[in-house]
């Protein structure tokens, strides 16, 4: 069987360095915001060229947090893209603010530059993106629509840890908001989150906000939040992002496989010589999706669809969008399917994949 994803697996070259993590942690005897956290912020910070980060308990609090920090007025617009995992979307509705869907260029399941002005009103205050799949969006052109309009920009760069748009890491074109989920290309062995940003009021603004809206002990300036990045997952982090060069170039070096050999029947990731992908997800489309998936695990083969349900037609969403003007993420939805592509897998795993494919 070839699984999608086995992150036991995929931690396995780490597990030494993690225990001597976990010993180190057991003789510090400090357990929330120690030095753990101190030092893979510095690092992560210095990893993606910015000049701040602040550790926070998960992918989706740092993108409330992003958010919060704005104190954009109740009801305020937010773009979102129409495809992404829904807690882009969550973030904006805690807030109390409005989701705005954006389509995404097909070719590359991104938020499309072209489609933004028409979605922008008097009440937009943000422009979300998503950088899917660990492809990153056209933020030139995304930073030139933001700044014509006066916009702040959330880059949620959850599936995108070391992504390169001319050669810039994501989350640093606005706000970057990252999960470290752990089958994220960056990811703990729990749950933690972060935010990058380089302006220094933001980042005192988040130190407070995870931190109960507290810089001084037991005095509250803001009302904030108990989403402190746990010190035993900052320390497996550190210890993971000194290997993420590596696990991005074997997602890159898998892929190409994919993307070489792969008969054209399927609908692959475009590539673009302005970014560098780090294929969180490999998808593939086909119009006869589920008959593949079941034709694949079939010949033991796990894949995963990302995602099966538009967020529009979630039920947790009744009533929030109209349910018929995203014509572009249900054909995504519907047609979409991840094949393996972890760090825990051999080009002899990949081979053996498309060959099977290439048979359907
Ligand atoms: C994983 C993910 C999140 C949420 O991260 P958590 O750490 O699970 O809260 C947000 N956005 C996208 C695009 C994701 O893939």
């Amino acid at each position: 069987m070839i699984e999608y994803e086995h992150l036991g697996n995929l931690n396995k070259p780490f597990e030494a360095e993690y225990k001597e993590k976990v010993e180190e942690f057991f003789r510090s005897g400090w357990y929330v915001l120690g030095r753990q956290v101190d030092a893979f912020e510095r690092s992560f910070a210095a990893y993606c060229g910015s000049p701040y980060c602040i550790g926070v308990a998960s992918g989706l609090d740092a993108l409330i947090l992003a958010l919060r920090a704005y104190n954009f007025p109740s009801r305020s617009e937010i773009l979102v893209p129409s495809n992404t995992y829904i807690a882009t979307i969550l973030s904006v509705l805690h807030c109390g603010l409005k989701p705005v869907l954006v389509e995404p260029d097909v070719a590359t399941y991104n938020m499309d530059p072209s489609k933004i002005e028409q979605h922008i009103t008097p009440r937009t205050r943000a422009i979300m993106v998503v950088h899917l799949y660990g492809k990153p969006c056209r933020m030139e052109d995304i930073m030139r629509i933001a700044h014509a309009g006066g916009l702040p920009v959330i880059e949620d760069c959850a599936q995108a840890h070391g992504a390169l748009y001319k050669n810039r890491h994501v989350g640093t074109f606005g706000l970057g908001a990252y999960s470290f989920y752990p089958t994220k290309n960056l990811g703990a062995l729990g749950d933690a989150g972060a935010i990058i940003t380089d302006d220094e009021s933001l980042n005192e603004t988040f130190r407070s906000l995870r931190n109960y809206g507290s810089k001084v002990k037991y005095r509250n300036d803001l009302i904030g939040f108990n989403s402190r990045l746990d010190e035993i997952q900052a320390a497996f982090l550190s210890v993971k992002l000194n290997h993420l060069d590596r696990i991005n170039a074997h997602k890159r070096m898998l892929a190409q496989i994919y993307l070489k050999e792969l008969k054209p029947d399927f609908i692959k990731p475009s590539v673009s010589e302005d970014s560098y992908d780090v294929y969180h997800i490999f998808n593939i489309r086909h119009p006869r999706r589920d008959a593949l998936k079941d034709f694949l695990l079939k010949h033991r083969i796990k894949t995963e669809i990302h995602y099966p349900i538009p967020p529009h037609r979630q039920q947790a969403l009744q009533g929030i969008f109209d349910k018929d003007t995203y014509p572009i993420s249900e054909e995504i939805h519907r047609t979409t399917l991840s094949l393996p592509i972890s760090y825990g897998h051999t080009p002899e795993d990949i081979y053996q994949v498309v060959e099977t494919i290439n048979k359907f």
